[in-house]
């Protein structure tokens, strides 16, 4: 028992240590984010993956300079693996309007939507929506835990997380909910309809559905995980189930018509094409993405994870959040103090 208790602490000093789930930390990033993303890993690294030393793929569609590479590689305590993205995973496929798409980005540019204008941005959506996991370097990985530059871990995590999706039969954990902007993705959703009109055997019998909808499915809420933290299995996005869907919305072009989300595309697949219980929120993830935490509120679980968050701060049970939504629809114990934010 004593053995098993301190597992995580062998890690470090044998070549044995203990069994490690078959998983990455996952970085999309520029090489200009260099310091932004070692404030990450530090973040990363002390409470959490200093006790487990999961490897970790960065991802760039520019190679990555030897200055990024050296720095970043002395900063983990897992093997870092850098991969350039093919050229066909970060571009226009043949049946995309170049023009249509430009004007597109105009317009939401001056409707002053976040990003509207940005091209590369719509590649990074389309990018993480359907082509990390095909890269040949997450190939061998089933589990990944999404990391952006800047982002801030506020508790400890003394726990293998992948290790614990894995034994609760869990595919898909997040920390953030939030409503998309409804012009970003403005067909989405009838998209999505049609899809599933075509592909009625992919929606599951016990899926979310109530999360993203709040009509049995008529619209869309705008309800998503927010994807800059996943914690998830890579077979969800392999299976034929979410290809096709990929490859239906890729094939509509609002990735570059609209502004068309990773997080809002990640989400409604999971809420439909899953069983409601393999989705996972971790309340004991202290989380920080600008501008939102998630701050645990529960005593308990603040204490236990050493968390250094304001509690007042927590995103959870905000407006704009979807995280009450999530726990209503869930029968999810509500942790005290949830109220203040109403
Ligand atoms: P936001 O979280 O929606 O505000 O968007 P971010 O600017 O944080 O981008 C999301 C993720 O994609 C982050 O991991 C960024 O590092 C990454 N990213 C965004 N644009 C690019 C790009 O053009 N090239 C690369 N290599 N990474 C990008
Ligand atoms: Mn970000």
């Amino acid at each position: 028992a004593k053995k098993l208790l301190s597992y995580a602490d062998d890690a470090s000093h044998s070549t044995v240590g203990p069994k490690l789930a078959n998983a990455t930390f996952v970085t999309l990033v520029r090489n200009h984010d260099l310091h932004a993303m070692l404030e990450s890993i530090k973040n990363v690294e002390e409470r959490f993956n200093s006790k487990f030393h999961y490897p970790w793929v960065f991802l760039n569609n520019e190679e990555f300079t030897k200055e990024f590479k050296d720095t970043i590689s002395a900063a983990v305590s897992g093997e870092a693996e850098f991969g350039l993205i093919p050229e066909e995973h970060w571009s226009y496929p043949e049946w995309i309007d170049q023009k249509k798409a430009a004007e597109a980005r105009k317009k939401l540019e001056e409707d002053g939507v976040i990003y509207g204008g940005l091209e590369s941005y719509r590649h990074m959506c389309r990018f993480e929506s359907g082509f990390f996991w095909r890269h040949p370097l997450m190939e061998k990985y089933e589990w990944y835990w999404r990391v952006e530059p800047d982002i801030k871990l506020h508790c400890d995590v003394d726990y293998d997380v992948f290790k614990w999706m894995e034994d609760n039969d869990k595919v898909y954990g997040f920390t953030i909910s939030i409503h998309e902007y409804k012009v970003t993705i403005e067909t989405l959703w009838d998209t999505t309809l049609e899809f599933l009109k075509e592909y009625p055997q992919y929606e599951n019998k016990d899926n979310m559905k109530d999360f993203i909808s709040d009509d049995g499915g008529k619209t869309y809420n705008l309800c998503h995980f927010w994807s800059n933290f996943e914690v998830a299995n890579m077979n969800f996005w392999r299976s034929d189930a979410y290809r096709k869907y990929f490859d239906y919305l890729d094939k509509n072009g609002g990735f570059f018509y609209e502004r068309w989300g990773d997080a809002p595309v990640h989400s409604i697949a999971a809420a439909l094409f899953l069983p409601r219980d393999k989705i996972h929120y971790f309340p004991d993830i202290g989380y920080y993405h600008p501008p939102y935490n998630n701050c645990p509120l529960d005593k308990a679980i603040f204490e236990k994870g050493k968390c250094t968050c304001d509690q007042e701060n927590d995103f959870t049970f905000q407006g704009y959040s979807c995280g009450n939504k999530y726990f209503e629809v869930n029968n999810l114990k509500k942790p005290e103090g949830w109220d203040q934010f109403q």
